[in-house]
């Protein structure tokens, strides 16, 4: 698929609009979630243009997912979460919203998350529990 390099996440790792980040390295960026589903929503992107997960080149999907894993860990031990819902939409018609493939990590359980992309946080909440996970990393 075409990578639209104007999409949100492209923006953020431009440094064009701000983000509320936990982890970067060269490959990867880890930042809340605006409209998040639980308290603790965090998104873990390749930083590598791919649309979806069927576009993300083999060893980015293998780097990646050990980010995902790392940033999972920190979630539960800073916020003491009993589950984590790992979520990879890929596509429009799966409910897709952001161009660039991502993973949502949501500290909740699936019958319990707030609906998707609904509803913007209180930004300092977010802010706050974006501090607790970096100091568990
Ligand atoms: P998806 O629908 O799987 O593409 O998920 C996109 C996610 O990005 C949604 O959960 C949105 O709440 C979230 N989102 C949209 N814009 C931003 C932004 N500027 N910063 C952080 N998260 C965002």
């Amino acid at each position: 698929m075409t990578y639209d390099n104007q999409n949100i996440f492209a923006k953020i790792l431009r440094g064009e609009i701000p983000a509320i980040k936990v982890y970067e390295d060269e490959r990867t960026l880890a930042f809340m979630d605006i409209m998040p589903q639980a308290d603790g929503h965090t998104l873990v992107i390749p930083k590598v243009p791919a649309t979806t997960l069927l576009d993300l080149p083999a060893d980015d999907a293998a780097y990646t997912i050990q980010i995902v894993q790392k940033v999972a860990r920190a979630i539960e031990k800073a916020l003491d979460t009993k589950g984590i819902v790992l979520m990879q939409l890929s596509g429009e018609a799966a409910g897709q919203t952001v161009p660039h493939v991502h993973f949502h990590l949501v500290p909740s359980s699936i019958h319990d998350m707030r609906q998707h992309a609904a509803q913007m946080g209180d930004q300092d909440k977010i802010k706050a529990l974006a501090e607790k996970i970096k100091q568990a990393l």
